[in-house]
């Protein structure tokens, strides 16, 4: 301890860093500070009893540590907001960086069909205990409960507490999630936050037909957004409620700021076919109507989509013999195909995995040291940050690398 913290003692504690927060930036950030700086005194002040709680249910329980994708440029990819800002970082601690530090801990990974990365022993407690080790090991201090009413900065910074005496820090890291607590400092602190709002949600879809087909998957489709840029390829689940999979997720974080100002009530159109041209489909069509007029169109699978699917697409519509459709409708069948139609009325959480989009505005922080540009001693790591990724890993991925920098600096 300096003589600058001894002169602050009869006030109250004090650190060379205190981190508020103790989820998975608070907890990677501490011990990477400490490890680089085992002489300081570093302090996590967490506000509720327990750390780490979203680490224990993330990943259905299983913690979707990070993503198998090892390249920065391919990586940023997968970050509807502040991808750009994630280029340098991931190039000095990217998801091989993961794996290592938690291999040199004793946890393994393992690499699923779709990228994503989970602890062999399917538990987010390994994961818990791994971090919570470390800081142990180190020496990081941890306090639970904390009631933190401000914070002031004048030389250090003052944490005001409730009924309690303050806790004095010559550089502080704010790693609150999503809390609008950890906004509000900031803001106090001098810095703009973009509004958050939700993103990685499914669709309801009151008045899809396909609800009834509830746990039919397709991949590959097509889907956007009419009146937005908006699009995404990949598997979709038809569900009770509408429609989810990760071809929705991705749209829902891609598009999560154009849902919100349509407070979730827009048009959702589907290519089901995406691999064919409205042309070929219609040719396909045409053709099946030549060689066999007397067979039923809809008792056929002739692009490979899920049977109870095709048959619910076509409708009654449809329910004759091939022979008896009109070329003109056997167009507009091909036209569906290619661009189905639905309205989207609302939004439901996806239970494995959500984010905020959102946060302290990423102009003002610099990414070599996460550090504030208006604030000095202040650094930011996490979701805090105006950062979200789309779901499989990278969420936590963008925890573990702004907090790895926060904690080197
Ligand atoms: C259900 C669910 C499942 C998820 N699964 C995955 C997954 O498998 N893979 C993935 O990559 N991402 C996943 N995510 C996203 C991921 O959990 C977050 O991106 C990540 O936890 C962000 O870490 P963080 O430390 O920045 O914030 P948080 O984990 O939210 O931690 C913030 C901490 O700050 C504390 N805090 C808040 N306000 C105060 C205050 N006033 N004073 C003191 N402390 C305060 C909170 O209590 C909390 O402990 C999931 C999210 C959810 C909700």
């Amino acid at each position: 301890m300096t003589k600058f913290h001894a002169l602050f003692n009869i006030f109250g504690m004090n650190y060379d860093l205190v981190v508020i927060g103790g989820g998975a930036a608070g907890i990677f950030a501490a011990v990477t500070a400490k490890a680089a700086h085992p002489d300081w005194a570093v302090a996590v002040l967490e506000k509720t009893a327990v750390l780490l709680s979203k680490v224990r249910i993330s990943g259905g329980g299983r913690c979707n540590v990070t993503h198998a994708c090892f390249e920065p440029d391919v990586l940023v990819k997968n970050y509807p907001r502040g991808g750009r800002e994630l280029l340098g970082p991931f190039h000095r601690f990217q998801p091989r960086d993961t794996v290592l530090w938690f291999e040199s801990r004793g946890v393994q990974l393992k690499i699923e069909a779709d990228g994503r990365m989970f602890p062999v022993t399917d538990s987010s407690e390994t994961i818990i205990h791994a971090l919570l080790d470390e800081a142990k090991k180190r020496g990081v201090e941890i306090l639970l409960r904390q009631r933190i009413v401000g914070i002031e900065k004048r030389e250090e910074f003052e944490i005001v507490k409730k009924e309690e005496e303050s806790t004095f820090a010559r550089r502080l890291l704010l790693a609150t999630g999503s809390s609008a607590d950890g906004h509000a400092w900031a803001r106090a602190l001098g810095h703009t936050v973009q509004a958050p709002v939700p993103s990685l949600f499914t669709f309801n879809i009151p008045t899809s037909p396909l609800k009834e087909l509830s746990g039919i998957a397709v991949d590959p489709v097509e889907i956007c957004l009419p009146g937005s840029a908006f699009i995404q390829k990949g598997p979709l689940l038809i569900t009770h409620f509408g429609f989810s999979g990760p071809a929705v997720l991705k749209l829902s974080a891609w598009g999560a700021r154009f849902l919100h100002e349509k407070e979730y009530q827009t048009s959702l159109i589907i290519n089901w076919l995406p691999e064919l041209s409205e042309e070929k489909i219609c040719r396909v069509l045409i053709e099946f109507k030549r060689e066999y007029p007397q067979k039923a169109l809809i008792a056929e699978s002739l692009f490979k989509l899920p049977r109870n699917l095709w048959r619910t697409l076509l409708g009654e519509k449809f329910n004759k013999r091939v022979g008896e459709i009109p070329l003109k409708d056997l167009h507009v069948l091909a036209h569906q195909l290619h661009g189905d139609l639905y309205q989207i009325q609302g939004k439901t959480t996806h239970k494995e995995e959500f984010v905020t989009c959102g946060g302290i505005n990423l102009k003002e922080v610099n990414f070599k040291t996460m550090e504030s540009k208006v604030c000095p001693g202040l650094f930011f790591a996490g979701e805090i940050l105006d950062i979200d990724g789309v779901t499989g890993g990278f969420n936590f991925q963008n925890a573990w690398t702004t907090a790895f920098i926060a904690g080197c600096n």
